[in-house]
């Protein structure tokens, strides 16, 4: 018997049928299991760009699928063992392998950077919470990612490493465009920290959605620090509303030392959203996602100052 294989072609090219990800895997490659860091670090030094690293393979195969991508060589993390864990100390350091359903479930997160946790817990499906990893979530440099936005929240630094050495970046000079970082071909994320969160620290994330399992529409995270009934800091991400994930400088400048009333979060919202900078594409248009920015970072801005201790606001 022989299998018969339908060309499917992307759209805005020859062919009839629109991009789909369900076609077979129809490139040849090989594929290796490096033990450690160091190992992968020199494959990737040796394989330069015809390599890729695979974590989850969530993004990459799909992007295989579609013929978008054909490395000769796919490098799997699944056995360097030191880059699959959350450390709690001071702050918190999460191994890039990590899974976001490992990440969602965590105690620390949990507890003190909650919209982290929630970001997590809203990708998807449960199968793609548990391949999907927190490292490969980075170096997708997904506009729309989830963990982004939260992590930008909390002022996360990402930790590279490669053959030639190892630096330190701030997410928030991390992303340049859609699908594009700071991060070189040569190099593996090797865990992403997040500094210590204080006791009256509160913090969300919203996202809208077309269905639960997409990506989203728009979402936005939030971290806000209480002092009696102000804010003293405040960070405010936005994710889909811009080339790049965003941070909402001017609305959270907005907030600070700022006696907390409905008036301040309304106005912080509509502030968030002319900061923010939508396209028009198969999800929303970019009319409704700048009005869903101001409505959703102003919830998020209330349940943080909530679960920063701080009373209801009438
Ligand atoms: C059905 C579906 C639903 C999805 N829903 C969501 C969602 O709701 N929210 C969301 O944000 N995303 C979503 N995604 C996207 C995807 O699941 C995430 O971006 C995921 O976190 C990618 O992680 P991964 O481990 O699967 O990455 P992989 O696919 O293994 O890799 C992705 C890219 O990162 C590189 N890479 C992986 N690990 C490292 C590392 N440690 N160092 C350097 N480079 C690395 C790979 O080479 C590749 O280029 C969805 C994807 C699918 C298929």
């Amino acid at each position: 018997m022989t299998t018969e294989v339908l060309k499917v072609t992307r759209s805005g090219d020859e062919g009839v049928l629109p991009a789909t990800n369900t076609r077979v895997l129809v490139t040849e490659f090989e594929y290796s299991r490096p033990a450690s860091v160091e190992e992968a670090c020199s494959e990737l030094a040796e394989h330069g760009d015809d390599a890729r690293l695979i974590a989850g393979g969530t993004d990459l195969i799909v992007q295989m699928k579609m013929e978008r991508l054909s490395p000769a060589r796919l490098i799997s993390l699944a056995s360097v063992s030191e880059l699959r864990g959350i450390t709690a100390d001071d702050g918190l350091t999460i191994g890039a392998t990590t899974s976001v359903r490992s990440v969602a479930r965590s105690a620390p997160v949990l507890e003190r950077y909650t919209a982290l946790a929630e970001a997590c817990e809203s990708f998807s499906t449960v199968p793609v919470m548990v391949m999907a990893t927190i490292g490969g979530n980075i170096r997708n440099a997904s506009p729309a990612s989830d963990s982004a936005p939260a992590l930008l929240a909390f002022d996360a630094v990402v930790d590279l490493v490669s053959k030639s050495g190892e630096r330190a970046v701030a997410l928030s000079d991390l992303f340049t465009g859609p699908g594009k970082s700071v991060i070189r071909a040569d190099e593996l994320v090797r865990s992403v920290r997040l500094p210590r969160c204080g006791a009256e620290t509160g913090s969300a994330f919203v996202k809208v959605a077309r269905v639960m399992a997409d990506i989203s529409k728009v979402a936005a995270a939030v971290r806000v620090v209480r002092d009696g009934d102000r804010i003293t800091e405040a960070r405010i991400a936005l994710g889909s509303v811009a080339p790049t994930p965003l941070l909402a400088m001017e609305a959270a400048g907005s907030l600070r030392d700022k006696q907390v009333d409905a008036a301040l979060l309304d106005e912080a919202g509509r502030i968030a959203a002319s900061e923010s900078a939508p396209i028009t594409d198969v999800r929303s248009t970019d009319e409704y996602r700048r009005r869903i920015v101001a409505t959703i970072v102003r919830d998020a801005l209330e349940s943080a100052w909530l679960r920063a201790g701080g009373k209801e606001i009438s």
